[in-house]
């Protein structure tokens, strides 16, 4: 199936400001919220939907992508029941999501690339650092909870000796006559116009006769550094965290490229993840499958119980609403199915083998649901 429009999901024109963007969301995220519309898959999935819609169009990079490529801009990690891609509009202000798909190839396009990146975010002309990745596990818990992770990263820092200028001599840093400071070169190759680095100051705008002992004039050194950086509840394996200027130092004081966090979440012994709901299963004594009682379920915040009414067979799914995990970018609580699976024993005494003997008798064949049902499907494979 086709997606829709996001434009379309929230009723709003293509030239909509972000006012009117996000008046539109929360007028339908309050229609369509799970709270209201309890048991409704078809207003869950709305909801979902037009949280995805949301999270592109108030970002104002990720709607240009939009504008420019549609749903392609996001393909390769988005949508799946919240799986790779999910914004989040709480997180810490120097965090943003970095779309679905951008390092699929798009990267260059959107992040990359000297001299007008990012829309003129970075006003200056110098050459600015590189961007850096790095790839980050945690566990499903830190995942659900959100956490706080510091990160040891060997990268380019500003040199403190020159304080990135590159010469500790004022006379001794010139504008670069090659390019004219601009630390970019254009030629006209026909009716395109070719911008390049400058190969004489290689892109800093300065050349420098004195250079920084401690940097040799690249206002940079490298260095081993701790990051810290906060991970919102709700991230799954995909989803990249962009950490705004915590990449490498620029060239002699160009502007610091980003961090970009890789989230791995690890394989947890007990849940099972599936976006923002959780699976697991729990064994069943067989008497309380049979009599009904009280069992006993983990859940990521602690011991919680079930009622498990009498007659109960294995194999049966239990919801516990809200125990799952925040979704990124609708901010709901998935739930946490829990299935039951009858347990055997396996040690009985001799009477106890000798007490089922009796019940086997007293129950005879008549108190068999499963079977019955199974054997009349089964009739024709048996030779009765
Ligand atoms: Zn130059
Ligand atoms: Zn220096």
């Amino acid at each position: 199936m086709a997606k829709a429009d996001y434009y379309d999901l929230l009723g709003v024109s293509r030239d909509a400001d972000a006012a009117t963007i996000k008046k539109a969301y929360r007028k339908l995220a309050i229609k369509y919220h799970p709270d209201k519309n309890p048991d409704d898959a078809e207003a869950e999935a709305k909801f979902k939907e037009i949280g995805e819609a949301y999270e592109v169009l108030s970002d104002e990079d990720k709607r240009a992508a939009y504008d420019r490529y549609g749903h392609a801009a996001f393909e390769g990690g988005m949508g799946g029941g919240g799986g790779g891609y999910g914004g989040f509009h709480d997180a810490s202000d120097i965090f943003s999501q970095v779309f679905g798909g951008a390092f699929g190839g798009g990267f260059e396009e959107f992040f990359g690339g000297g001299g007008g990146r990012r829309g003129g975010r970075r006003g200056s002309m110098k050459q600015p650092g590189s961007d850096l990745r790095y790839d980050l596990q945690i566990t499903l818990e830190e995942a659900a909870q959100g956490v706080e992770k510091e990160l040891e990263i060997e990268k380019d820092v500003t040199c403190r000796k020159c304080s990135g200028k590159g010469s500790n001599n004022s006379s001794g840093v010139k504008t670069c006559t090659t390019c004219g400071g601009q630390g970019v070169v254009t030629r006209q190759a026909g009716i395109f116009v070719q911008q390049t680095t400058c190969p004489e100051c290689r892109g800093a705008g300065e050349t420098i006769s004195d250079p920084c002992d401690s940097c040799h004039g690249q206002g940079k050194v490298e260095e081993k550094t701790r990051i810290k950086i906060r991970i919102p509840a709700g991230v799954d394996t995909g989803t990249r965290l962009r950490s705004s200027g915590n990449g490498d130092a620029g060239l002699r004081g160009g502007p610091a490229g980003d961090l970009y966090v890789f989230i791995n979440v690890k394989e947890h012994d007990v849940f099972e993840r599936d976006g923002a709901d959780l699976h697991c299963e729990v064994p069943m004594p067989f008497n309380v499958a049979a009599l009904g009682g009280e069992l006993k379920v983990p859940t990521l915040e602690g011991k919680s119980s079930i009622k498990i009414p009498a007659g109960t067979q294995g194999g049966t799914t239990f919801r516990l609403r809200g125990k799952g995990i925040t979704d990124l970018s609708s901010g709901y609580k998935g739930d946490l199915h829990v299935t039951v699976q009858v347990e055997v024993p396996t040690k009985l005494n001799s009477d106890q083998k000798d007490k089922l003997r009796a019940f086997t008798e007293s129950i005879g064949e008549e108190n068999s649901p499963m079977q019955e049902s199974f054997f009349e499907k089964a009739k024709k494979f048996f030779d009765f």
